[in-house]
């Protein structure tokens, strides 16, 4: 065995907090994940937190909450109220002095040099390279200044940058666990690089080179955003001498038209999924396959499926298309195989934030637009009669509404069967109301024969049945009458019952 094989597989999820957390960087997060699951790793999270105005508590907290709540865990680095782990501090912003020992060492190596050209001076320098159509490259002007000549323009304060002095002409190669071999030019990489700034603050390239070091990460997992750091960083890494961890390279998200993924294609923060109704197993699934899959048709994997299936050699390299439809119908698969009452659970603040119900007590609660108080078990029947059809738990209450509501408010012609006339409906809906009256065993096969044996003296069932739904309802569309009229009770179908009557009398 050679020594990489032997050593533990570190990897790191390493997000920016200076937005909220997207679906991007729950790839990320994830193809970290399933592969440190997968190979018994460990996952560390650090907060790359360098640029300090951009960077806000809240993001970080987002991240942290996000990640909880699709269920990936990590084993080191930042965590809610303290920090875990052997290579800390793992927030960038508290690792200046580690970064400043590095930047010294490669000054003193002389492997990179101050550099005072004015921004004026590296712009027309762009210009000119724009203007003769070559591609833009530092033209090294400060690359060979006497160190006195350095040391005295410090002192004197001018300004500077720290240039990582490149190799000329060298090919920068290394190979993508997932995109096979990559090799970019040290020419491509625009010259001489600027890899920190006064006062010795590391620019991304090079903190982010130190982190992975010093953290011992084997294996770095990103976005394919990323790849043209890459050679910056291994160019780094072959000044310091140190070794190079492998990188894999998921590909970009791209929106059904194959744009590259943005708001336009929806909802872009993951906690807005979570409101709209996504389940976090849902979301695991679906993202996993933004840029693997394990072959075959079969679209449904569980987590623990996927991180026993998961290869770096089943990821592709070009664009992952996002389709929010197939996240919706995946959704839809786990809320018809959920328990009915831990779907119960999770719907229930749903139906609160509408005002459709408050909560009174453990299991109990109180529907403030029909002043009754209603349990949970029979929110749970209400549910019951979705279960098969959500997609999205945001869309229960506008689905069930009518349980939790005294007065419907619909057009009364909805109740008229085609040609129906509003006096044949009346009648029908005054049988309906005797059946119910009539029965005498509450349940569902009960309530069905009876109305099936109703609706048959008519020559079409819909005479009699869909006045009565639409009774109870007040919607074109819901489910069954004998299962609404199941959950809701003798009292309430019969007040529905009368109700739509009354408003019959009306029309002509
Ligand atoms: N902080 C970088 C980002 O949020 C991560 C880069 C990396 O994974 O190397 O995009």
């Amino acid at each position: 065995m050679n020594k990489k094989s032997e050593e533990k597989i570190r990897l790191r999820f390493a997000p920016s907090p200076t937005g909220s957390f997207h679906i991007g960087s729950a790839r990320a997060a994830l193809f970290n994940y399933l592969y440190a699951q997968k190979e018994k790793g460990v996952l560390v999270l650090r907060i790359e937190d360098t640029d300090r105005e951009r960077s806000k508590k809240i993001y970080e907290e987002d991240i942290m909450r996000s990640l909880s709540w699709l269920g990936m865990t990590w084993e080191e680095g930042v965590f809610e109220d303290e920090e875990r782990g052997d290579y800390g501090p793992y927030r960038q912003s508290e690792r200046g002095d580690i970064y400043k020992r590095y930047l010294m060492k490669m000054i003193e190596e002389e492997r990179a040099y101050y550099c005072f050209c004015s921004k004026e001076k590296l712009e027309k320098e762009r210009e000119e390279s724009e203007k003769n159509k070559i591609a833009h490259k530092y033209s090294g002007t400060c690359r060979n200044l006497p160190i006195k000549e350095q040391d005295k323009r410090i002192r004197d304060g001018e300004r500077y940058v720290i240039r990582l002095r490149l190799p000329e002409n060298e090919i920068i190669k290394f190979d993508d666990r997932i995109r096979g071999s990559v090799s970019f030019s040290s020419g491509e990489l625009g010259g001489d690089f600027v890899i920190g700034k006064e006062n010795f603050f590391p620019l991304y390239n090079f903190a982010c080179v130190v982190d992975d070091y010093e953290m011992k990460i084997t294996h770095v997992i990103r976005g394919e955003d990323h790849i043209s750091n890459t050679p910056k960083q291994i160019a780094i890494q072959q000044a310091l001498g140190i070794e190079i961890p492998e990188y894999a390279h998921l590909p970009l998200i791209l929106g059904n038209d194959k744009s590259k993924l943005s708001k336009r294609h929806g909802s872009v923060s993951l906690f807005e999924y979570k409101e709209k109704g996504y389940l976090p197993e849902a979301l695991i699934n679906f993202i996993s396959f933004l840029g693997w899959n394990p072959g075959g048709e079969r679209e449904i994997y569980s987590k623990e499926e996927i991180i026993e299936k998961f290869s770096f050699s089943r990821c592709q390299k070009s664009g992952a298309v996002f389709n929010i439809d197939k996240l919706t119908s995946i959704n839809g698969y786990y809320i018809r195989n959920m328990e009915l009452e831990k779907l119960t659970e999770i719907v229930v603040p749903y139906l609160i934030s509408e005002k459709l119900i408050t909560k009174k007590g453990e299991g109990e609660y109180y529907a403030p637009q029909r002043d009754e108080d209603i349990n949970f078990r029979k929110i749970k029947d209400i549910i019951s009669l979705y279960q098969e059809r959500i997609k999205l738990l945001s869309e229960v209450p506008l689905l069930t509404d009518y349980f939790f509501i005294k007065k419907l408010d619909y057009d009364p012609k909805l109740l008229l069967w085609k040609e129906a006339s509003p006096e044949d409906t009346i009648r029908q809906l005054q049988n309906c109301i005797s059946l119910v009256e009539s029965i005498k065993r509450w349940d569902l096969e009960t309530i069905k024969e009876g109305l099936i044996r109703e609706a048959d003296k008519n020559d079409n069932k819909g005479v009699f049945l869909w006045p009565a739904r639409v009774a109870l309802s007040g919607k074109k569309a819901s489910a069954g009458p004998f299962e609404i009229i199941w959950v809701m009770g003798p009292e309430m179908t019969i007040e529905r019952l009368r109700m739509a009557i009354e408003s019959l009398k009306g029309i002509k």
